[in-house]
């Protein structure tokens, strides 16, 4: 079938909306019309060079939701109707990652910025005959996509398909990075650098669990004043020293339990570092560009503080465990979702809605389909 999806074609020129064609399903695979599709940074990082994609072109877009449209003759666990989130790693169920629940460590997830589909083969072809790959094995900038039940988590239908896009990766992200790789405990202190889509979450994630101070530091005003809608205690506008400092200030020189590191990690790890108590946790949610190969820590400062320094990708735990529990978090009113989103677009203003998250003006911009 023909559908409309925004193609990367050429790193540093915006996306290319263009009519392509989209194959049927394979066997283990899913007809999905896509309801709504968040704009997360990564996809930004991937149009800008920061993050190299293996194939061009591609469509873009990973933070998707929808419906089931048709099934291929192997799929068990979704039918047409289904309302859906597209997970943005695979859990193929058989590899020893998935065989333990932890599918964020799917064996396949190398291989989410190839373009193929999880078979390795393509569904999608531009109007010259040339493959298109599907980024993340998800390809969400479409108004269709076809993506192999690896790929998909099935929710109930009451929840609006704007919000349920959501958690499809931001939400679970920093929630799941408070939660389940920190594990935030009542009365802790955090620190969260950058608030965007994943920082406003672990904000989030660590008033769920009860932190009593929650520093919230970014560079754009508006996020610090976001920030405490959504549990921040304290907002700091400083980088680097300045902003070590000031955390110091606020915690009698002890520094946070808990140090996010949600945007820029070559800029930002040694300052939250810094700014960490001794014994805390450092987490990282946020990419890094790929000419940024090292940073500087000093092991000895490693050794006699005793923090650790640990990563968080999709917040730590199974989206198919944490999808769930997030929307019912959602339904009993303790986690915002509808708050996160700033603007809507529809897809032939996504590169409008690229300039705003470079600008700081979305916490969260979503593409959103009236089909
Ligand atoms: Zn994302
Ligand atoms: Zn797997």
């Amino acid at each position: 079938m023909d559908i409309l999806a925004a193609l990367f074609r050429e790193v540093g020129a915006p996306v290319s909306v263009e009519r392509i064609k989209l194959d049927p399903p394979a066997p283990t695979e899913i007809l999905v019309r896509i309801a709504a599709v968040g704009l997360c940074r990564t996809d930004y990082h991937v149009m800008r060079g920061e993050r190299r994609v293996a194939m061009q072109p591609m469509v873009l877009g990973h933070e998707a939701a929808g419906v089931v449209e048709e099934v291929g003759a192997a799929v068990s666990g979704a039918k047409p109707g289904d309302h859906v989130v597209l997970t943005f790693i695979p859990g193929c169920g058989t590899c020893r990652w998935c065989r333990r629940g932890l599918h964020h460590f799917c064996a396949e997830g190398p291989r989410i910025t190839q373009g193929p589909q999880l078979d390795g083969t393509y569904r999608r072809r531009d109007r010259a005959g040339a493959d298109v790959g599907a980024f993340c094995m998800v390809g969400g900038f479409a108004e269709r996509t076809v993506v192999d039940q690896a790929s998909v988590v099935v929710i109930d239908r009451d929840i609006p398909l704007d919000l349920a896009s959501l958690v499809a990766c931001g939400v679970p992200a920093g929630v799941g990075a408070a939660r389940h790789r920190a594990r935030v405990r009542r009365g802790e202190s955090v620190l969260v650098v950058g608030c965007g889509g994943d920082g406003m979450n672990v904000v989030q994630g660590a008033a769920l669990n009860g932190a009593t101070k929650i520093i919230a530091a970014d560079i754009v005003r508006a996020k610090i004043d976001w920030a405490r809608d959504f549990g921040a205690t304290h907002g700091l506008i400083a980088q680097g020293d300045r902003l070590t400092h000031a955390v110091l200030e606020l915690t009698d020189g002890i520094g946070v339990d808990h140090a996010f590191v949600c945007i820029n990690p070559p800029e930002t790890l040694l300052p939250a570092f810094r700014a960490t108590a001794k014994g805390g946790n450092v987490v990282v949610t946020a990419l890094t560009p790929d000419s940024v190969s090292e940073i500087k820590i000093s092991p000895l400062e490693l050794l006699v503080t005793q923090k650790a320094i640990m990563g968080a990708v999709y917040g730590f735990a199974s989206p198919r465990v944490q999808i769930p529990e997030l929307l019912m978090l959602y339904r009993q009113g303790a986690l915002k979702l509808r708050e996160l989103i700033t603007r809507t677009y529809r897809l032939d203003e996504i590169n409008r809605g690229y300039a705003d998250l470079d600008a700081g003006r979305n916490l969260r911009g979503v593409v959103v389909f009236d089909h």
